[in-house]
């Protein structure tokens, strides 16, 4: 089977919050990861001018990958300005192209912001259509394929309506719970700046939470949720829960 999984994320840290777990256990497993944004977080300042923050945001997130021996891609579109139209989604084809996955992350469809629903879509379809030969011009890998695609939880398990996102799987991650937190520490940008805002590292405590309510969900002390898109021609197994099985 293609053991390639890539995490196409809009912005830098958002693997790190919503699949950095179950990507550090495929990588246990022998799995090639990579973990691509569209952007490099361009808005995530209150001081530094765009290009200086879009370049500590790329250093960050490829030490945050490095964690995992993943491998980090960046789409290079601005935050706030991610949209669904031919030039992204010929990017994220040739992206696809180039890592040919067998398996996908990708946010929920509905979500807090725009730029996580355009990248969902674009996540789609590139996914749908990677494999097609002539889908890009760049060279078809063997093993590519439609790949299994799943969708991580909406920012805090809630859709733009305040509905609660219902997961098909769930992935134990309490054993990846100090690699996620040092993961996230990573960027250490966005911790600053929200320490500062909120007065308490409400980065890093997000996180936890969220993952410690999944848990419970499953009976376990952490987990990652997903949403399978389980839609015509995508593979329909849960994937997730024959390879990490909830013990
Ligand atoms: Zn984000």
């Amino acid at each position: 089977m293609n053991k390639t999984a890539l995490a196409f994320m809009a912005h830098p840290d958002d693997a790190e919050f919503l699949c950095a777990g179950t990507l550090a256990r495929l990588k246990e497993a022998g799995w090639a990861i990579h973990i691509a944004s569209a952007t490099a977080g361009d808005c995530g300042t209150m001081t530094d001018d765009r290009w200086q923050i879009s370049a500590i945001r790329t250093r960050e997130a490829r030490q945050a990958a490095g964690l995992i021996g993943a491998t980090y891609h960046c789409l290079g579109e601005s935050d706030l300005m991610v949209v669904y139209d031919k030039p992204t989604l010929r990017k994220s084809l040739d992206l696809f192209r180039q890592i040919a996955p067998g398996l996908v992350f990708t946010h929920a469809p509905k979500d807090y912001m725009m730029d996580h629903e355009m990248v969902s879509l674009l996540a789609r379809a590139a996914s749908f259509g990677y494999a097609a030969p002539n889908a890009s011009a760049l060279p078809r890998l063997e093993g590519s394929g439609v790949p299994y695609l799943y969708y991580c939880d909406p920012i805090e398990g809630i859709d733009p309506l305040g509905h609660e996102a219902r997961p098909t799987s769930y992935v134990d991650v309490s054993g990846q719970s100090d690699l996620k937190l040092r993961m996230l520490a990573s960027h250490a940008s966005q911790r600053q700046w929200l320490a500062a805002h909120h007065g308490m590292d409400e980065y890093l405590e997000a996180m936890k939470r969220h993952d410690a309510a999944r848990g419970t969900e499953a009976g376990i002390a952490a987990a990652e949720a997903f949403g399978q898109h389980r839609g015509h021609a995508y593979p329909h197994d849960d994937l997730l829960a024959s390879l990490l099985p909830i013990k």
